[in-house]
């Protein structure tokens, strides 16, 4: 019998994930596990943490690898169709270098995406994919301009059935050509948004007969279903009928709060989003008037309904709608978090691991740093508390025992 080679990472604070503050510990990595934490253990090869903390490998809950925080609406028509899978490479690999070594795609990867990374063919994080976000004729994800003329990404093709669908039949095929294509999770938008310049993202979209064909499609498939949900009934919809995860959460009251709580339903609150809209709009893009409009109208609100959330105990999953701005910023997510609100560093961190791979049902396996848990890990340099200043203090990565950067 041949023994895999081992890796001892030692000398540094090890935060294992579970909320538990940071110890001094070794970990023994072998092939693609863990296999051992504690004291003074050996290796066939050391990697050296002094001054360091080693972490889970971290979770980005909704990120967008094939939009580049881009949001320049005549760039935008003029990129040819393709380039998106080009950048999507840049974009992954900024990903792995700041630590996050999961993400659930929000829409935008299809299943060529995840399959180039699984076959190594480049480099990326681990994914889920949901390839389109179902949305309603004037929906967040229809983006037919005053013009007639139409961005791609609604568009079908193979391995993409199309965004915008309405009625509850025409859901139920669509959800069954998402689940056909390859999708892990079903993305639907119960309200509209920021970027899509002809909704309102205080109303809610899509009824609830076509909400409970659509979970109960995805759920038959063992699918689990993330709505965009920024208006008060769009979120109470989603809730109602058996969504997994809110994201934004923009307009939460206490009603859609005392919901969540009841039924379980994670927040994904991606309080980076709005301001990437808002930053790209003063760094010079040229966005349409109500999109920067919306952006600024909501950014307090957001904050506000997030730190609700967080004082009511609603579990949350760490998303930054990275793509919207741009990739690779991802832990800037958890100081907005920390500072908006009542939450803790630590709480911080373990949104951003156990639970965030709660969310994504696999905790069996990511999120922790325990024996038998795939070694996805992550190295910052300096104290876990000090939230500073962290995407220039990631200065190590490993997915599944391999280093990535
Ligand atoms: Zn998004």
């Amino acid at each position: 019998m041949t023994t895999l080679h081992r890796t001892v990472f030692r000398g540094g604070q090890v935060f294992d994930g579970t909320g538990v503050p940071p110890a001094r510990a070794d970990v023994v990595v072998e092939g693609d596990r863990i296999i051992d934490v504690g004291r003074e253990l050996d290796g066939d090869d050391a990697v050296e943490l002094d001054g360091k903390t080693l972490l889970p490998g971290l979770f980005d809950c909704h990120v967008h690898l094939t939009f580049s925080g881009d949001l320049d609406t005549l760039a935008g028509m003029m990129r040819p169709f393709s380039l998106r899978y080009f950048e999507a490479i840049g974009n992954m690999s900024a990903t792995l270098r700041t630590g996050v070594t999961s993400v659930r795609e929000a829409s935008g990867a299809d299943l060529g995406v995840k399959t180039a990374v699984e076959r190594g063919l480049v480099r990326g994080p681990r994914m889920q994919i949901s390839i389109a976000m179902l949305s309603q004729t004037g929906g967040h994800g229809d983006h037919q301009a005053p013009s007639g003329g139409c961005f791609t990404w609604e568009h079908a093709y193979p391995g993409n059935p199309g965004a915008v669908v309405d009625g509850p039949d025409a859901i139920r095929r669509r959800t069954r050509e998402l689940i056909r294509e390859g999708a892990d999770v079903i993305k639907v938008a119960t309200s509209g948004g920021v970027l899509s310049p002809r909704d309102d993202p205080r109303h809610g979209h899509f009824r609830d007969d076509e909400l409970a064909v659509l979970v109960a499609e995805a759920t038959a498939a063992g699918r689990p279903v993330m709505a965009h949900a920024q208006a008060t009934e769009g979120i109470k919809a989603a809730v109602r009928n058996g969504v997994r995860s809110i994201e934004h959460g923009i307009f939460l009251d206490d009603e859609a709060i005392s919901m969540m709580l009841e039924r379980g339903t994670w927040l994904v609150p991606t309080l980076s989003a709005p301001q990437a809209v808002i930053a790209a709009a003063e760094g010079g893009m040229r966005l349409p008037d109500p999109v920067v409009r919306k952006a600024h109208e909501v950014v307090d609100v957001h904050l506000e309904s997030f730190a609700r959330a967080v004082r009511a105990g609603v579990k949350i999953a760490m998303g930054t709608d990275s793509g919207v701005g741009p990739h690779g910023r991802n832990l800037e997510e958890l100081s907005l978090m920390v500072a908006h609100s009542l939450m803790s560093p630590i709480d911080a961190w373990v949104a951003t691991t156990t639970s965030a791979a709660a969310l994504c049902g696999v905790d069996q396996q990511l999120g922790r740093i325990a024996p038998d848990y795939l070694a996805d890990l992550t190295v910052i340099e300096g104290d876990l508390l000090d939230l500073d200043g962290l995407r220039t203090r990631v200065c190590g990565v490993w997915k599944g025992g391999v280093s990535q950067i």
